[in-house]
């Protein structure tokens, strides 16, 4: 019988960087260009499969990026096994705010946390402001690389037991 995981994932970063598009995209493969924004926090599940068939089920926790939310994040990362940190490639300063989330998950979540960094809207490819840097890229738009990053994030959790 294959090994079924399951995780709690939080999404942060700046607002309108697409993090409801992100989950959107990866949930239920669809994609809407007039959503209305997260308020609070939206919760969502999602399986990915691996090569040897085992399971990793993501609890997703979607959060509002609005500043008058952000005393709420705590509450969203403190227990979570992974995070992705989302900046849109298009705006250079939603990369600082990603950097400034990365370090207070370090400072604040679990040691063990899996976080990973995530350049959102590669589709606006003429309107990029950050370099790609080898990190990990998305289009919540066309699909491009969103299966990718949650399945690169299940790889790097404890999966034992
Ligand atoms: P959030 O506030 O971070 O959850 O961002 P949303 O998911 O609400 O997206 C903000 C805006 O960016 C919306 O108008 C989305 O349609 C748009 N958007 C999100 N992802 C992409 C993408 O990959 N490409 C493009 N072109 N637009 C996107």
């Amino acid at each position: 019988m294959s090994k079924q995981y399951q995780f709690k994932l939080v999404l942060l970063g700046e607002s309108a960087v697409g993090k409801s598009s992100l989950v959107l995209r990866f949930v239920k493969d669809q994609f809407d260009d007039y959503r209305e924004s997260t308020i609070g926090a939206a919760f969502l599940t999602q399986t990915v499969t691996l090569d040897d068939q085992s399971t990793v089920k993501f609890e997703i926790w979607d959060t509002a990026g609005q500043e008058r939310y952000k005393s709420l994040a705590p509450m969203y990362y403190r227990n979570a096994n992974c995070a992705v940190v989302v900046y849109d490639i298009t705006q250079s300063a939603s990369l600082e705010k990603a950097r400034t989330w990365i370090r207070e998950l370090q400072r604040q979540a679990d040691p063990s946390i899996v976080i990973a960094l995530c350049g959102n809207k590669t589709d606006l490819e003429a309107r990029r402001q950050v370099s790609q840097e080898g990190g990990e890229e998305t289009s919540a738009k066309t699909g491009e690389g969103v299966q990718d990053i949650f399945t690169a994030i299940a790889k790097k959790l404890p999966l034992t037991a």
